[in-house]
């Protein structure tokens, strides 16, 4: 299901309303059913006199979904077809759960053509039961030693809704632990209506015994019990379920995490919940967590399949979403190890498990960069930032992560006789690797070519660099190092430049990693360049004039030569002269006092008629 908060207006000016009107063919407590004749590529803005929360869609074999959509205020949901869903005579939409409970919606035809049934679930106070909810997670108590995770009985969350499940659940010995998601909005906030938009739909729609799996997890890792054992036993993880492929129940627990992880990453807490539940079942029924097994139905797709296993592993669906699929290995490695620290080892790897701090730490640090990198590089919502997109706060970072694991490696190492083996960190170090690469590469890409103010260093990087090569020969160039209108103001305005860019930045929490210490360490050495340009000014053989620069208006010339300085002037770099009010020779003959005028800050010549020569230093006033 997806979800777009867009513009869709423009599309409906091309589209014509049509006024056919939808007819009421089966109505229960929680769930209407409505049929409707629909002509292809047509919207018709519907109207019901019960109010729902969820709706689906069933349609004819052989129609497409393509193009359906269902619009509802500002949430606009795309058809598609439940392919789980084995019927001869029609073909189901996925479950669509809104924000809130509505009167009406906008439906578009796609290619959708001849007579549909639309079903309206009416959920039921749901706050009212979040509610409930919430008291009884007060009462939770956390499990310890392996033990089953508190969870949420159905007689709370599915209170009120009919129809009930049916009689009489089948119980079987499972061997396999299935990983689902529920491909419903990971947007919402509403768990607990999702949760009976799923019943209801299993149930009433779908005409399953009860809903499909033995447990749900919401995203902050509340555990719901799935199917109801109606007495039939206690836990409710023997009870055969409708989660995996249609006919091969047998042998499998099913549980099912709250949203779509296609491309979104499933929260810690549920994690964390997932792989409770998933340890509690291994350890009780003494399970390999990283065992294969044959489905005891012995069909052909399933013939090793894995004792912890994601739902695509046995049947032809992209369940539970790649996100989750990826980290089956990660979760199959904690439940091991937690089985262990159960039996008394411990775990000093813990934090570089899934949903330990450095695991957790390294994942979050990848997608903290792609996020300010997309910042960076489409300027959206953080558009001053783009001007200094640079790495350095993630090159730290991921030095600093390096570290931790290797200490906890080695903690690991110092402990062999108690210490659950191994610690699985080299994933998390190639993804450091990998991720330190990429924020090299895309440090260089930006301060190189892309950002603005990184392009205004540059320029003047090489302007300072082009005039100090003049100014060598040609004092007229010099005239750029005056302190109050060139380059030192340069560098000044860029820092502050710099500065207030980063401040905006990191007022906006999207854009929080952004840095800019990278220009701001160019522009130090730009400023180190220029002062040792400035010193190298002042030291020409054979004389020396200091200090320079000149603070107080007295400086000294010392001769190196044995020669003899007999005039001093003072002039501005276009030479125009100034009187000097004083000049000393000192009891030293080689050394003479200059006291000069009270001027400008700036740069100046001072010439000195040396054995009738005159010869130029250059001098800088502060
Ligand atoms: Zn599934």
């Amino acid at each position: 299901m997806k979800i777009l908060k867009t513009t869709a207006t423009t599309l409906l000016l091309l589209l014509v309303y049509s006024t056919q009107a939808q007819r009421l063919i089966k109505t229960t407590e929680n769930v209407h059913t409505y049929a409707l004749e629909v002509k292809p590529q047509t919207a018709y803005a519907l109207k019901f006199t019960k109010a729902f929360q969820s709706i689906s869609v069933a349609y004819g074999t052989g129609q497409s979904l393509k193009g359906a959509e269902v619009r509802v205020g500002e949430e606009q949901f795309f058809l598609e077809k439940n392919s789980h869903v084995r019927s001869e005579s029609q073909q189901f939409s996925q479950l669509l759960v809104l924000a809130k409970s509505e009167n009406g919606f906008q439906f578009e035809s796609g290619q959708l053509s001849g007579k549909i049934q639309i079903h309206l679930y009416n959920l039921g106070n749901t706050q009212a039961v979040q509610r409930q909810v919430q008291a009884y997670k007060a009462r939770f108590r956390t499990q310890q030693n392996c033990g089953k995770p508190a969870s949420i009985p159905q007689s709370v969350w599915r209170t009120g809704l009919t129809p009930e499940p049916i009689p009489d659940p089948v119980v079987t010995d499972v061997k396999h632990l299935i990983i689902h998601h529920s491909v419903s909005s990971n947007s919402a906030t509403d768990q607990v209506a999702i949760l009976r938009g799923i019943y209801l739909y299993h149930r009433a729609t779908l005409g399953w015994n009860d809903i499909a799996y033995n447990y749900l997890i919401a995203p902050d890792g509340t555990l719901y019990e799935g199917r109801d054992p109606q007495g039939k036993e206690t836990e409710g993880d023997n009870i055969r379920g409708g989660h995996f492929c249609t006919g091969r129940q047998d042998g499998t627990m099913g549980v099912c995490l709250l949203g779509t992880f296609v491309d979104f990453e499933p929260s810690v807490p549920m994690l964390k919940t997932l792989i409770d539940i998933l340890t509690w079942k291994v350890k009780k029924d003494g399970m390999d967590p990283f065992g294969t097994a044959p489905h005891p139905l012995g069909m052909p797709i399933v013939n090793n399949l894995p004792v912890i296993a994601g739902h695509q592993d046995g049947c032809t669906t992209l369940c539970p979403g790649a996100k989750v699929y990826e980290k089956i290995a990660d979760i199959r490695d904690k439940i091991s190890a937690d089985v262990q620290v159960c039996a008394g080892k411990t775990d000093h790897c813990a934090a570089l498990r899934i949903t330990g701090d450095v695991y957790t730490a390294v994942y979050q640090l990848e997608r903290d960069f792609e996020t300010s990198l997309a910042n960076c590089k489409s300027g959206n919502g953080t558009g001053n930032c783009t001007a200094l997109c640079s790495g350095k706060s993630f090159l730290d970072q991921i030095t600093t992560l390096r570290s931790q694991i290797t200490a906890i490696e080695q903690a690991c190492q110092n402990d062999t006789q108690n210490c659950v083996q191994p610690c699985n960190s080299q994933n998390l170090l190639n993804l450091l690797t990998q991720l330190e690469q990429q924020v090299n590469s895309e440090i260089q890409f930006w301060l190189n070519s892309t950002s603005e103010v990184s392009q205004e260093v540059t320029l003047l990087e090489s302007e300072v660099n082009q005039t100090l090569a003049n100014c060598n020969t040609n004092l007229e160039a010099c005239r750029a190092f005056y302190p109050a209108n060139t380059f030192e103001a340069s560098i000044t305005a860029l820092k502050a430049k710099v500065d207030s860019l980063q401040a905006i930045c990191q007022a906006d929490a999207n854009a929080s990693t952004v840095n800019a210490d990278i220009l701001r360490s160019k522009l130090s050495r730009l400023e180190i360049k220029i002062d040792q340009k400035i010193t190298e000014l002042s030291q020409q053989n054979q004389l020396v004039v200091y200090p320079n620069p000149v603070s107080n208006g007295l400086l000294q010339i010392r001769s190196l030569a044995i020669a003899q300085i007999t005039a001093i002037r003072l002039k501005n770099i276009l030479g125009k002269g100034f009187s000097i009010r004083q000049v000393v020779r000192t009891s030293n003959p080689f050394v003479w006092q200059v006291l000069l005028p009270s001027l400008p800050s700036g740069w100046y010549l001072l010439e000195m008629q040396i054995d009738g020569k005159w010869e130029r230093r250059r001098l800088l006033l502060k």
